[in-house]
């Protein structure tokens, strides 16, 4: 059987011979490695091999080549392999030949990891700042290595040469050696070059949210020639963002991360134009006559035709004593790679018997000693999908503690012991624990909207039939047609995924959604 070939195309000779010897180094034993110092002789070597139907698995390209630079080769060799994986060599800065790229041959850039970038954090790592901005970057995708203060030489050091002290704790370094004393993420956001505010004033559609159901919408609504924007006040992905491995989303065999998800999702909205402005918060929705306003934190105050509404839901707080102290010290909402590093060999324990919990459990379970969930129910049946179920019992290091609840917590400067209690044998103890993540259910993140649009007694938005009863439309509607599936109780104002009261709290269901939001959105328009 002939090996796949691994074809590499550079026009100057050191780099293809450094490239070429790498590449037989490692991979020879399976892939047959050919190179060109040209696109055009790449390009008849592909020709060549397509006739003979010999096989190719990667094709590794210099954009900067004279006559037929790397792009332009992928293009035409996307005819001949279009299975073949593609790789374009760029310099770092130039994300021009990435974009051009990525609009004409593959989502290159969805899988691209930029080299590690020298932005530091220095804290301790009790800082509650400091998780709240580890995640922030994480989840924005933004490389960073936190230097903890008591135990590397090299932050004391750099503490002392910008004339700090641990006082002035966190400070984030940035590339180029500027930095800021326990910045906003907004100020983080900002030097890093986010995009933090709207271009325009006005828009045919303004999304909250930039979750799956968010960056849906987004995807098709400009996608379908909408003027779109998103805004969002922490990261794109949402909770789907935060999850270490989405195993049930259409189209992934093995599984997706969130964060990769959401990177693909925002590569492929902003592909067609979608503008997505983070982080930043809409305060308040305002109806302008046929217009609808959205303020921002910003203190932007736009207009747009059309509103959705995918603001989703956030993390239930847990009320004991103890936990508003120790939030984000040893207690934490949610999961984030950098806390599971940090808890490296330690014990960890997992509040909630839900699939987050037990994605989670999962997740920790690979870099902790021991998790121990602590689940109010008799069991994970209730809650949770059978093949996280499996997983979990199928897993060494994971215990799980079922009709138990946390009571307190307890610690100085950071977590150091849990109360709990079994509510079969009322039985109280209390335990050293040194990190609590916490995943007890989700409310709706509509108190900005009260007034606006009605919702029901938790604050889910009401949408289409919810808002008719007895055929009657809600109390104000002014027009003579009901209001449509996803429309809200204002025309104009619609409601997508976890934030609509009766929809189903799933990935797919809210990427459905938001496009279904779409065309209702045209049909409004029309
Ligand atoms: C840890 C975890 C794991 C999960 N795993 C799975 C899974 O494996 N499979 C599955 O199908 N589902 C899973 N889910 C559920 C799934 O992630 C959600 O159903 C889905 O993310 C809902 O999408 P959404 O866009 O409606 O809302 P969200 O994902 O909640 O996104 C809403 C977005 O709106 C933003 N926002 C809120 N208010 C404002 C405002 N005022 N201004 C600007 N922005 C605002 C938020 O910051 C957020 O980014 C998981 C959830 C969690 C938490």
């Amino acid at each position: 059987m002939i090996k796949p070939a691994i074809v590499i195309a550079d026009d100057f000779p050191q780099v293809l011979q450094k490239l070429r010897n790498d590449l037989e180094q490692k991979y020879s034993d399976h892939f047959r490695i050919i190179g060109a110092n040209s696109g055009q002789q790449a390009l008849d070597q592909l020709k060549q091999m397509n006739l003979h139907n010999e096989p190719v698995a990667l094709l590794l390209v210099d954009e900067q080549m004279p006559e037929m630079g790397g792009s332009e080769f992928l293009k035409e060799a996307r005819d001949l392999y279009p299975q073949a994986k593609r790789i374009l060599l760029t310099t770092y800065a130039d994300t021009h030949a990435a974009i051009q790229a990525i609009n004409s041959v593959a989502d290159w850039l969805a899988s691209y990891h930029p080299p590690f970038a020298a932005l530091r954090v220095i804290d301790h790592r009790w800082s509650p700042r400091l998780h709240e901005i580890m995640d922030f970057l994480a989840r924005n995708q933004v490389p960073y290595q936190w230097l903890d203060i008591e135990n590397s030489k090299e932050a004391n050091h750099l503490l002392e040469q910008l004339g700090l002290d641990d006082k002035q704790l966190p400070v984030v370094i940035f590339p180029g050696g500027s930095y800021l004393v326990n910045p906003t993420e907004l100020q983080i956001a900002e030097k890093i070059n986010l995009k933090t505010h709207a271009e325009k004033p006005f828009y045919d559609l303004i999304i909250i949210g930039s979750g799956p159901a968010g960056l849906a919408a987004g995807v098709y609504g400009a996608s379908e020639g909408l003027c779109t924007l998103l805004v969002e006040q922490e990261a794109p992905g949402g909770q789907a963002g935060t999850s270490s491995r989405i195993e049930n989303y259409l189209g992934f065999p093995a599984g997706v991360s969130g964060g990769e998800l959401a990177r693909r999702a925002v590569t492929q909205a902003e592909r067609f134009g979608a503008e997505i402005v983070t982080p930043q918060k809409a305060v308040r929705v305002e109806v302008d006559g046929q217009y609808r306003g959205v303020d921002l934190a910003d203190g932007l105050e736009l207009r747009c035709h059309a509103l959705l509404l995918a603001c989703g839901v956030s993390y239930r707080k847990l009320d004991v004593p103890g936990i508003d102290a120790l939030t984000g010290a040893g207690v934490y909402y949610g999961s984030s790679i950098a806390e599971a590093m940090s808890c490296s060999n330690e014990d960890v324990y997992i509040v909630g018997g839900a699939n987050s919990a037990g994605q989670a459990a999962i997740y920790f379970a690979k870099y902790a000693r021991q998790v121990t969930m602590l689940v109010r129910d008799e069991s994970l049946a209730k809650d949770m999908s059978k093949y996280l179920i499996d997983r979990i019992e199928h897993t060494d290091n994971i215990e799980v503690k079922t009709c138990i609840r946390v009571v307190a917590v307890q610690g100085k400067r950071h977590l150091e012991s849990i109360t709990i209690v079994n509510d079969k044998t009322h039985e109280e103890k209390t335990l050293p624990a040194t990190s609590l993540f916490i995943f007890i259910g989700a409310e709706p993140c509509t108190s900005w909207l009260k007034g606006v649009v009605k919702g029901d007694e938790k604050g889910y938005v009401l949408t289409g039939p919810d808002l008719v009863h007895e055929g009657q439309p809600p109390k104000g509607w002014p027009l003579e047609r009901e209001p449509f599936f996803l429309e809200t109780s204002v025309p104009g104002i619609f409601a997508a995924g976890d934030v609509r009261h009766g929809s189903i709290k799933r990935v797919a269901s809210g990427v459905g959604e938001g496009a279904m939001a779409v065309q209702l959105i045209h049909r409004y328009l029309g």
